[in-house]
């Protein structure tokens, strides 16, 4: 059965009866960029056909209702409440229901109005095939079906930007986890074989051909089922490093170095800080080069970019986990064109550029490299460059 008609069953099984419209939001890949986001430097994610789905109905007491077929306890409370709730009291939510009702709070201070808790209260109903956890932001995807739905019902008329920025407060401010603007931007502005390059100071973005269709070409996702847990441990950690290194150098963010400051920059810091740094700074390059490379020889010509990424981001910023490390050295022995880690790290997926016949190969020869080494058998799955979010009915 669809997602979509298991959100409007839930929806159902909720209110007993049928919603006023449903609307969905994808999950993401990061092509290329990672950790870049919140330095103020630039990302190509691109949204996958993997969506998140809201059945949405409208009730008159002015209440907030969510349930969700990842933990069908519903949730309540007032709009007039969620100011209070978030972020303060957020601990008092059950943390998936954070997500859903921080959008609802966010939307408040984004649209600027004081008017929320005197908009009609919602019944929600929330289903999904993003695999939580893997990496392929199953919550911007929440946030951004949940947003687009309550911009529409509110009558808000709010841009795709505002509507990122709204599910990005939710998950900062209401869910407690210190995340950057990539994901929900690329949820909202998705497009079919395209990926979103985005300048995360600016915010400004271009929409890239990506042309791995024409090219007969896959994205093979290899989600390894090592959990990360985003609003504790290492993410922050690297975060506080890239300030630090930031600091040190003088600038307002490590956007603004180049490859040419790195020899000035390992003089002045402490090892673990520098590395920090040049994974940092290199990785914006490859995002540039990256989007050069697709315009000028298309996607085949990526590879090595996305293998130099992984490199980065296994010995320079130090987020790779064995279990991703195989996937891509396995994947590409087994012949595809570039591989990468992809997301926050420390668990999560990899991905893998890889001609559309070698699909099955790659596929078992990962999953049997993993069974060799002892590990949980992975999740392969290939995802195709999609829409953002929309209203489905
Ligand atoms: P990722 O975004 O990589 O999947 P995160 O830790 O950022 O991982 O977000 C996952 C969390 O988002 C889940 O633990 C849950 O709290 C919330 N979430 C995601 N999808 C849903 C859903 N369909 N229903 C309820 N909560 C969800
Ligand atoms: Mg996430």
């Amino acid at each position: 059965m669809s997602t979509a008609q298991n959100a409007r069953d839930l929806f159902r099984d909720l209110t007993g009866g049928a919603p006023a419209g449903l609307w969905s939001a994808p999950g993401r890949v990061n092509l290329i960029g990672e950790h870049t986001d919140y330095n103020d430097g630039f990302v190509l994610p691109f949204a996958i056909d993997h969506r998140t789905h809201v059945a949405l109905g409208l009730r008159e007491d002015g209440r907030i209702r969510v349930v969700s077929t990842f933990d069908p306890v519903p949730v309540e409370v007032d709009l007039a409440d969620l100011d209070a709730l978030f972020p303060t009291r957020r601990d008092e939510v059950v943390e998936w229901a954070r997500y859903p009702l921080g959008v609802g709070w966010a939307l408040s201070t984004v649209a600027n109005t004081a008017d929320v808790p005197r908009f009609p209260g919602v019944d929600i109903a929330i289903a999904s095939d993003v695999p939580v956890g893997a990496g392929l932001s199953s919550s911007a995807a929440i946030e951004g079906a949940t947003a687009s739905a309550l911009d529409d019902v509110w009558g808000l008329r709010l841009s795709r930007v505002d509507l990122a920025q709204a599910g990005r407060r939710a998950e900062n401010e209401a869910v407690g986890a210190p995340t950057g603007i990539m994901d929900q931007m690329a949820s909202m502005l998705g497009k079919s074989d395209a990926g979103i390059f985005l300048d995360c100071r600016t915010l400004d973005t271009e929409v890239v051909d990506l042309g791995f269709a024409a090219a007969g070409l896959e994205v093979l996702v290899i989600d390894t089922g090592v959990k990360h847990a985003h609003s504790t441990g290492g993410y922050g950690e690297r975060r506080a490093a890239c300030e630090r290194g930031a600091e040190i150098m003088g600038v307002a963010a490590l956007r603004d170095l180049s490859v040419a400051d790195l020899d000035r920059a390992r003089s002045l810091m402490d090892d673990v800080t520098f590395r920090r740094v040049r994974h940092v700074v290199t990785e914006n390059q490859r995002v540039l080069d990256t989007v050069a490379t697709l315009r000028r020889e298309g996607p085949r010509a990526i590879g090595g970019l996305l293998d130099a990424s992984h490199v980065s981001m296994r010995d320079d910023f130090e987020i790779s986990v064995p279990e991703l490390d195989l996937a891509v050295d396995t994947a590409r022995a087994a012949g595809a064109i570039g591989a990468r880690m992809t997301g926050g790290g420390f668990g999560g997926a990899a991905i893998a550029l890889i001609e559309r016949d070698a699909v099955a190969h790659i596929s078992h020869t990962v999953t049997d490299a993993f069974a060799d080494a002892g590990f949980a058998a992975p999740h392969v799955f290939t995802v195709h460059p999609s829409a953002g979010a929309s209203r489905d009915a």
